[in-house]
């Protein structure tokens, strides 16, 4: 089975900074506190598609 990835953008900026594989089983979106270097500070990273 291919691994799924995706990626987390900043909510604040919109950009794509990280990508991870996602879990099968996951049930809700993903929302992750992560630096974002566009804005030069931790911002709420969600999921996308
Ligand atoms: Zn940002």
């Amino acid at each position: 089975m291919a691994q799924r990835k995706i990626a987390l953008a900043c909510s604040v900026c919109g950009s794509r900074n990280y990508t991870i594989a996602a879990s099968a089983t996951r049930t809700q979106r993903l929302e992750v506190k992560k630096f974002c270097k566009h804005c030069g500070k931790y911002t709420l990273h969600r999921e996308t598609r």
